[in-house]
């Protein structure tokens, strides 16, 4: 199959990308994900899928539109929704005979939800959505983006996921301790 594979992130692509092409299928890639933020985090995902594709010779489809959302309350039906429609509207516009995505790797998205998505925008725009499992390859996405050194982020995308990865909750954990390690050592000198 002719396919294009919505990229979230270059990590989550190496597995199902691999596991494509060994099945005899043809990939593109496609990166569109305004949900990231911050600015910086964007450009980091793309310059290390930019890094992934200089590697691999990969075709990648960038098409023009929001860098990044600053919608902050964006939710994941939503956030799924506005990146597959664009990965379901490009396949049909190019004539893939299909679509699926990166995420599909990730143990943390929710297939069940992409799924439906997926699906309502295959028959919208009349193109097959291929749904695979790819979990199974988690590790593998791991070891092969640990050994090609590309940058690993620690959260899905928006603010709330970065709020949610205990990112914040460990950063003010460390700054408690720094602050009680100050206060205790001027009690201390005192
Ligand atoms: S958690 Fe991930 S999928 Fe859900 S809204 Fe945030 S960036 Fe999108």
């Amino acid at each position: 199959m002719e396919i294009l594979v919505h990229i979230c992130c270059a990590p989550c692509f190496t597995y199902p990308h691999r596991r494509l092409v060994e099945e005899g299928h043809t990939v593109t890639g496609l990166f569109f994900n305004p949900n990231i933020q911050p600015a910086s985090e964007f450009r980091r995902r793309l310059q290390a899928l930019e890094a992934y594709r200089a590697e691999t010779g990969l075709d990648v489809i960038y098409p023009e539109g929001p860098s990044s959302s600053e919608e902050w309350s964006m939710q994941c039906r939503q956030c799924y929704d506005l990146r597959l429609r664009e990965a379901a509207r490009t396949a049909s516009d190019l004539g893939f005979d299909g679509f699926t995505t990166s995420l599909l790797s990730s143990p943390w998205q929710r297939h069940a939800l992409i799924k439906k998505s997926a699906g309502e925008l295959a028959r919208r725009f009349g193109v097959d959505f291929h749904y695979q499992d790819f979990r199974q390859g988690w590790q593998e996405t791991v070891r092969i983006s640990r050994e090609m050194g590309l940058y690993r982020q620690k959260y899905c995308g928006c603010i709330r996921s970065l709020w949610e990865s205990g990112y914040f909750r460990g950063e003010r954990e460390a700054a408690r301790k720094r602050l009680l390690e100050e206060f205790e050592g001027k009690g201390s000198r005192g």
